[in-house]
């Protein structure tokens, strides 16, 4: 291995945007996971730009905003499965502006004949909307092609000393995975069941954030349309709930009655890494060396991911540079 290499806990959309980031800088890096694309939480995901369920809020809104310009940039490779599109999200209550306004290109308030009834406030911006299937295949194939190497592990690991060693320096990238492997107490899952629909002819992201719909979201992507959702925090179960999916779909369709031609074609449910706060720092850890934590993203992994990844090649960077000296 060369001298500024790296090993990554994680395939995921973290792990794996924090391998390209540091191939694309020179580092040689392997990620080792136990689950890669397309069985990790990251492929479950609908998914689109949104800060949601994710602290510290200054912190998230400089991560944020990093990702939403590296998206902008992404949108013009068709290949990546990044695209920009309309969200229209909807309150039953007046909302005031929302701290991440300052990182979207686009922002106005909802008009009343845009919200169903019962609604009174909302905004409607554009966001990058992100085909997971593509992208998480996108950014694979790139980790590879910079020369990235990928370890499928047989088995979770029980502790991180089992992959210490073959690099210095270990970059935990784990999500929920995380919480075990540290003992981190502020770490819960945040469960999310969705259903898919065949292509319809919708044009843009509608999410519910309060009142009798919500949580509620329509993603209409290239080859389906995701109906969301549940956000039901402290509970692992990743079975399906055929009543939860009748009452996601009856939502939806009061909100866009098209839907009620809409063919579905799938369930899925998925464990959002939730924590207190995002856990971005670097640690020495008695038995593993030199540990970067990237983990607790929440419902905004994708949001987050490629601020994330730059703060790690900060570390990174820092940590070698200080270890030559
Ligand atoms: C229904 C749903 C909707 C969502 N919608 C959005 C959205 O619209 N926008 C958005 O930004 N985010 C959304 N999210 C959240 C987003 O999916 C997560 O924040 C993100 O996937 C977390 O990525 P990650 O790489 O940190 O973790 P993961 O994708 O969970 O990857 C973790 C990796 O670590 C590995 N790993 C973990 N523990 C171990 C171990 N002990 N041994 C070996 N390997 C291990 C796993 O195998 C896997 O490879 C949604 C999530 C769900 C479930």
């Amino acid at each position: 291995m060369r001298e500024r290499s790296a090993m990554i806990l994680g395939a995921g959309v973290s792990g794996l945007t924090c391998g390209v980031r540091l191939m694309e800088e020179g580092f040689d890096v392997c990620i080792a996971a136990h689950l890669l694309s397309p069985n990790t939480t990251s492929d479950i995901a609908p998914a689109y730009w949104y800060p949601y369920k994710v602290a510290p809020q200054n912190r998230v809104l400089v991560w944020a905003a990093y990702s939403y310009s590296k998206y902008l940039e992404l949108s013009l490779i068709p290949e990546s499965g990044i695209s920009m599109s309309p969200l229209l999200k909807i309150f039953d209550h007046e909302v005031e502006e929302p701290f991440w306004k300052a990182a979207v290109k686009s922002f106005r308030r909802a008009a009343p004949d845009e919200m169903p009834q019962g609604y009174v406030d909302g905004f409607v911006t554009d966001v990058p909307r992100i085909e997971t299937p593509v992208y998480m295949r996108y950014l694979l194939d790139r980790f590879t092609e910079l020369g990235g190497d990928l370890k499928k592990l047989d088995r979770e690991i029980v502790s991180l000393e089992e992959i210490s060693g073959d690099a210095p320096l270990l970059i935990n990238c784990a999500g929920l995975g995380a919480g075990k492997l540290c003992r981190d107490e502020s770490t819960f899952p945040i469960r999310g069941q969705i259903l898919l629909v065949n292509k319809v002819g919708l044009n843009r992201i509608v999410s519910v954030e309060s009142g009798r719909l919500a949580p509620i979201y329509i993603v209409p992507r290239n080859e389906d349309c995701v109906l969301g959702g549940t956000a039901e925090e402290n509970d692992w179960n990743l079975n399906i709930d055929p009543d939860t999916s009748d009452e996601i779909l009856a939502k939806c369709i009061e909100l866009e009655p098209s839907l009620a031609d809409a063919e579905v074609c799938g369930h899925k449910a998925g464990l959002r890494p939730g924590r207190t706060e995002v856990r971005m720092e670097i640690e020495t850890v008695p038995g593993v060396g030199t540990v970067i934590h990237n983990y607790g993203h929440g419902g905004g992994g994708f949001t987050l991911s490629w601020g994330c990844a730059g703060e790690v090649l900060s570390l990174a960077e820092d940590f070698f540079s200080r270890n030559e000296n």
